[in-house]
């Protein structure tokens, strides 16, 4: 039988095992001492004030928009080249989602559109780094609207020598199974602005309240929180891992016929995603399947998509011509080697 190698897989052993026995022995499962230490974990690295863990990365997105009071009437300003999370949390507060288009070269939101798009009404930017490159932070900050940085691409990734999730008034990151520390489930909100962490704090637990308002179950369980610390930990090495498998797909595909991911001055990505542009991903896509490997669009389908908007060339062509490779700490050299052998074949006879 042939070895199939997964286009993604999280990067987990002995230490997560004992973690997680741990808090079964303790037989302390819910939200306790694991999650409050993931928080001030995550908080200090970022050099935030705080940080609330949650459930999912969606919740933290949803609790970021309720943090800053964002609700009907409002709107917020989002890239269409991304997950349906972002559309979801935007319509969770009631405001009007509007899309901006990205940039050719690294997906990630493009400020010159999003300054069109800014008038009065506008509240916050939601901004991914996408595939873990960091988007321009500069000339989105310079925008003059509270950002919300959206980091469950990109925890470890760097500007400067600052985080992503360092620069907004709210970042929030996911941990789901296969991002770049993975949980299971789970999701993490860190902001220096104290009225929006008291606001996502009270909203994400519906017990022990003093009042009656509508809140949410959106609690992160110390199972999960004790995983999130030992990746937490490990996140410098495993993103030193996906950069020495991103520098030998560049060695490897230099003189191929794809456009390879541009890492812009100054910053260095996490490498969630190895995503590269080719005529036809498709065809290659489906050739390399037969050959147990597993390359996919890195994008279901962009936003403007689904809404049936159109005047977003940027988001349409990355959606014709992106194929994302394995990519992740555990992928091995032999894994790898048939990868390379198999994609440069393949492009070879595409022509
Ligand atoms: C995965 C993802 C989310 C949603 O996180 P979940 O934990 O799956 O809810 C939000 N934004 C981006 C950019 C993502 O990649």
């Amino acid at each position: 039988m042939m070895k199939i190698i997964q286009h993604s897989r999280p990067t987990v052993g002995k230490e997560e095992m004992s973690a997680v026995q741990r808090v079964v022995k303790s037989a302390y499962l819910s939200m306790g001492q694991e999650v409050a230490s993931l928080e001030k974990e995550m908080a200090s690295r970022l050099k935030m004030k705080g940080a609330a863990a949650v459930s999912s990365g969606t919740a933290a997105l949803h609790l970021a928009l309720a943090g800053l009071k964002i609700g009907p009437g409002d709107e917020v300003i989002l890239p269409t080249y991304v997950c349906t999370a972002l559309l979801n949390a935007v319509h969770y507060v009631g405001a009007k989602p509007v899309l901006a288009d990205v940039r050719l070269a690294d997906g990630n939101i493009d400020p010159r559109d999003v300054a069109q798009r800014i008038n009065p009404r506008t509240r916050a930017i939601i901004v991914p780094h996408m595939f873990g490159f960091p988007a321009d932070i500069k000339a989105l900050l310079e925008l003059g609207v509270p950002l919300i940085e959206d980091c469950a691409q990109s925890a470890g990734a760097l500007i400067g020598k600052k985080p992503v999730g360092s620069f907004g008034r709210v970042s929030v990151f996911s941990f789901y199974a296969t991002k770049m520390m993975a949980c299971g489930e789970g999701g993490m909100l860190a902001s220096s602005d104290e009225a929006v962490l008291a606001e996502a704090r009270t909203l994400l637990e519906y017990d022990h309240q003093p009042e009656y308002r509508v809140r949410f179950n959106y609690k992160m369980t110390d199972l999960q929180a004790s995983l999130g610390r030992v990746q937490l930990k490990r996140l410098p090495s495993m993103v030193k891992a996906r950069q020495k498998i991103a520098a030998a797909y560049c060695k490897a595909l230099g003189r191929a016929p794809v456009e390879l991911p541009a890492v812009p001055k100054g910053v260095t990505p996490s490498f969630y995603r190895f995503v590269i542009r080719v005529k036809d991903p498709a065809a290659v896509i489906a050739a390399m399947k037969k050959q147990g490997i597993m390359a996919e669009r890195p994008l279901f389908k962009p936003l403007h998509d689904y809404l049936g908007l159109s005047g977003y060339p940027s988001a349409d062509r990355l959606k014709q011509e992106s194929v994302s490779l394995p990519i992740y700490p555990s992928l091995s050299r032999q894994e790898f080697e048939k990868i390379k052998k198999s994609l440069l074949g393949v492009l070879d006879k595409l022509g």
